[in-house]
């Protein structure tokens, strides 16, 4: 991709300004008894009119080199992607208490603290660059910064930015930096929740106590205290929809009792995945009758290892496919709408997290096949996405629904040294377990603390858009807690 072509990235965007919101009750800790109420006493009256969606879809461990790579595969274009189409189009930083604290220990400066710090400490754009590889090309410079030493954070620190606003830890679920024993921050969901009667769900492929939808929807200063947040999830949260892998994992990542007590509560029409049956079908069928009942939906899918089966491109110059990885588990876009359809019967709106989370599994395993077949899922399933906000004769349309396109941190760092064509795949050399020269390459098996991408449209766009105040005179640039900010004011009335 040349620089020029890449400016079609960032041309467009309209910096409009818009007014924050208070969001006083938001961002500070709570003790762990208070983080929820039950019957919420101030409710604003239903009114039709107000209805506000907000959308917020993950790309785990997804960065630019990745889409490129998937949409070149798929289209032979750099930019064929669905989410590539929406207005709005900005890059993020990723940085977490960790990764500030080791820059900040490289550079003989103060360690973080909430209240002084400096973003060029956590990210720096001299050194990293103010766009993300393919945009820029890669550097000795920009290897040295990101892989020696190799800094970076997790998808826990990163779904706790995004939920909360706040920054904190490597492997805290929305728990404060530090790990005090009242350290629960208040998530976004749980925030319209309480604010507005908002329904709330979550959608993953990977297992449901994973660290991203755990940043949105438990607390825990441990990230693989699994147990312990799919109890909150499941018995304190309740959200309106789950639907994940992990609970034909056996217990690894869920307690039984847990997933028995949703099973016999009759508030939640349960589906799982059975042997033979179209996971697709069966999950969208579930909705329409949850919807018709007036219940909450659990949908129990995912494969021995917890994961949904990745779906798996076949290398075919001229003739890309990608096929279904098992017909038993539905695809992203078939969960992501079934969770739409029973969430948006609430006339309060709603809050969806949608995460694809085996792109990141992929990329750990520099597994170039899976990733094209993960991200073709995440494509996929977003145009289901925008078609179901786009469908006529409802009440969700682009003037009330914000959807939000973007990845936790940048994974592996993948480089594309040619332009692989449509439907044109490198697999590794089953003896020596490495790519062809000259055609991609990895530099590690883990995440890197590299911009990734950010999509948006409607009324929290231009949010995003406002808060690409970080770097002086770089409109382009957001930091992650942004997606906090703009959840609240998306659903503000
Ligand atoms: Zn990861």
């Amino acid at each position: 991709m040349t620089q020029q072509r890449g400016n079609r990235w960032v041309a467009g965007l309209l910096l409009l300004a818009l007014g924050c919101g208070d969001f006083d009750e938001t961002s500070s800790s709570s003790s762990r008894g208070l983080r929820y109420v039950a019957a919420p006493a101030r409710l604003p009256a239903i009114d039709e009119a107000a209805r506000r969606n907000v959308i917020i879809v993950i790309g785990d461990g997804m960065q630019l080199a990745h889409e490129v790579a998937t949409s070149r595969y798929l289209y032979g274009k750099d930019d064929g992607l669905s989410f590539h189409q929406l207005p709005t189009r900005l890059f993020k930083t990723t940085w977490d208490v960790n990764v500030y604290n080791a820059r900040a220990s490289q550079r003989g400066v103060a360690p973080y603290s909430p209240n002084t710090f400096d973003p060029m400490v956590g990210y720096d754009i001299n050194l990293g660059g103010e766009a993300p590889y393919p945009l820029l090309p890669d550097t000795a410079g920009r290897r040295e910064y990101f892989l020696n030493p190799l800094i970076y954070p997790d998808s826990a620190s990163t779904a706790t930015a995004m939920a909360t606003g706040v920054k904190t830890d490597s492997s805290n679920i929305s728990w404060f930096t530090g790990d005090p024993v009242n350290g629960a921050l208040a998530t976004s969901p749980q925030t319209l929740r309480r604010r507005y009667g908002m329904s709330i769900g979550f959608v993953t492929t990977v297992p449901l106590s994973h660290a991203t939808p755990s940043g949105w929807f438990a607390h825990n200063p441990e990230r693989f205290a699994y147990w312990a947040l799919g109890h909150e999830i499941l018995t304190e949260t309740r959200p309106d929809v789950v639907i994940g892998g992990g609970v034909q994992a056996g217990t690894s990542y869920l307690d039984s009792l847990d997933v028995e007590a949703i099973y016999a509560d009759p508030s939640y029409l349960v589906v799982k995945r059975e042997p033979g049956v179209d996971g697709g079908e069966s999950v969208l069928a579930a909705a329409e009758k949850a919807r018709a009942a007036g219940q909450r939906l659990f949908g129990a899918f995912g494969g021995p290892d917890g994961n949904f089966e990745s779906p798996v491109p076949v290398h075919a110059p001229g003739d890309p496919s990608v096929a279904r990885g098992s017909i038993e588990n539905p695809r992203f876009g078939d969960a992501a709408v079934a969770a739409l359809e029973v969430l948006s019967q609430n006339p309060r709106g709603f809050f969806l997290l949608a995460e694809q989370g085996d792109i990141d599994w992929s990329n750990h395993s520099n597994d170039f096949p899976r990733m094209i077949g993960c991200v073709t899922d995440l494509h996929e399933g977003v145009q289901a996405i925008l078609d179901f906000v786009d469908r006529p004769g409802d009440a969700i349309d682009w003037s009330n629904t914000t959807i939000v396109i973007t990845a936790d941190h940048a994974n592996s760092y993948l480089r594309l040294e040619t332009e692989l064509g449509a439907g044109e795949l490198v697999v590794r050399d089953p003896v020596t377990g490495a790519y062809p020269p000259g055609k991609i390459s990895y530099a590690t098996g883990s995440h890197t603390s590299e911009m990734v991408m950010v999509y948006a449209k409607g009324p929290g766009a231009a949010f995003l858009e406002e808060s690409a105040t970080v770097y002086p005179n770089h409109p382009t640039i957001i930091d992650d807690t942004a997606l906090h900010g703009m959840t609240l004011e998306a659903a503000r009335r």
